[in-house]
């Protein structure tokens, strides 16, 4: 049987584990894949392109399991009602192929993406780092926020969207949460002055300078979330220059990235090294580190990994025939049979 777990499940296994638990826990799950890169056949992910959108298809496996998820990326969906980001995905035992679990993923995206954010921040941000400015508020907005708070110990947040309605809904869940201070500001200048984290989380299919070079403080680290899309960025390209880049999956990133802005052999810092000590994530106080994020599979397997062993420990969830469980392997043909069988018998009645 296949473990289903629906939104409602998942919300209800944040809510009961808590969503901070949920940041750290997964964020240690993300943490220990990282530590072991190698094990783990990649690849960059699928995209199909429209004109306004795009739908990814984002496959990983190691010896034991395989993961994949599907998720969009539609900025003007939220014009008709509609998320920017949808996501559902599967994990699969490797040695028999058989689906384990299937699964709601855009709440998970947004957990998974905030704990990696904060993950990569642990290394890369100034020690003590309090103050961070978070351009974009939409759906993503909060987690990074409380990602930073929890895992980082940022406990003020000065923010900032073009549309005052999103700001305004991103103030007051976040007020809900007393340990975090936060500051309305009238535009990303303003937000970002004096930050020692600036997370870029906006959605826009354009080549966006959010961050322009007069806003960027010595030390400082640039969390770049939303540019993950051919063609969609949001900081200027003599930041991404200028700055110790580090990017989750080099393949993916060079076409997707804030990279993308670049030469093709600009030097860029693996996340897996970092992690593991190869490479450091900052190597001054004074220098500008940018977290280039554009969300890498090997996550998604991790939050998988993470729902299931929760949803189990919980009972959350139902457990589903997704793919057939026959007395003979060899006759799928049976499935029918009953029907069939059913269908025939007053006929067979009839002729008596
Ligand atoms: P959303 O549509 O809910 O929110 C995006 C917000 O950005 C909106 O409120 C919009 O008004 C604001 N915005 C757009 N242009 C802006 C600008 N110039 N200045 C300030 N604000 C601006 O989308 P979301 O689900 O929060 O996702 C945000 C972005 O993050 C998307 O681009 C998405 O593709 C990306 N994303 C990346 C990852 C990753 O792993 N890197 C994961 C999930 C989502």
């Amino acid at each position: 049987m296949t473990r289903y777990i629906d939104v409602t499940d998942l919300s209800k296994l944040v809510q009961v584990k808590g969503v901070l638990p949920c940041l750290a826990e997964m964020a240690e799950y993300i943490h220990e894949d990282y530590l072991r890169w190698a094990d783990f056949e990649k690849c960059a992910r699928l995209a199909n392109h429209s004109p306004d959108g795009v739908i990814e298809l984002m496959p990983i496996s190691d010896a034991a399991l395989y993961a994949f998820k599907y998720v969009n990326g539609h900025p003007k969906n939220t014009l008709n009602g509609m998320l920017t980001v949808m996501a559902f995905g599967a994990l699969s035992d490797v040695e028999t192929g058989a689906p384990l679990l299937l699964s709601e993923m855009t709440l998970i995206t947004a957990i998974r993406t905030a704990a990696t954010s904060a993950l990569a921040a642990r290394y890369m941000a100034r020690p003590n780092s309090r103050r961070m400015a978070l351009i974009g508020n939409g759906s993503q907005s909060e987690f990074q926020a409380l990602a930073f708070y929890h895992l980082l110990g940022i406990d003020q947040v000065h923010i900032y969207d073009i549309d005052p309605a999103a700001t305004t809904k991103l103030a007051a869940n976040l007020r809900a949460w007393t340990g975090i201070t936060v500051h309305i500001a009238d535009s990303v200048a303003e937000a970002v002055r004096g930050a020692d984290v600036v997370t870029t989380v906006t959605a826009d299919k354009t080549y966006a300078t959010i961050l322009t070079p007069d806003m960027i403080e010595p030390g400082m680290h640039l969390n770049a979330v939303g540019g993950d899309c051919p063609g969609k960025t949001e900081i200027h390209r003599d930041i991404v220059e200028r700055a110790r880049v580090v990017v989750e999956y080099e393949p993916q990133s060079r076409v997707e990235g804030e990279i993308q802005q670049l030469p093709a052999d600009s030097p860029v810092t693996h996340l897996w090294e970092v992690i593991n000590g190869q490479a450091s994530g900052r190597e001054s106080a004074a220098q500008i580190t940018l977290f280039d994020s554009v969300g890498f599979a090997l996550e998604d397997y991790s939050a998988l990994r993470y729902v299931l062993d929760v949803a189990k420990v919980l009972n959350i969830g139902s457990d589903i025939q997704l793919v057939p469980h026959l007395e003979n392997p060899k006759d799928l043909f049976s499935l029918l049979m009953t029907d069939i069988a059913a269908k025939r018998k007053p006929k067979i009645q009839h002729q008596r």
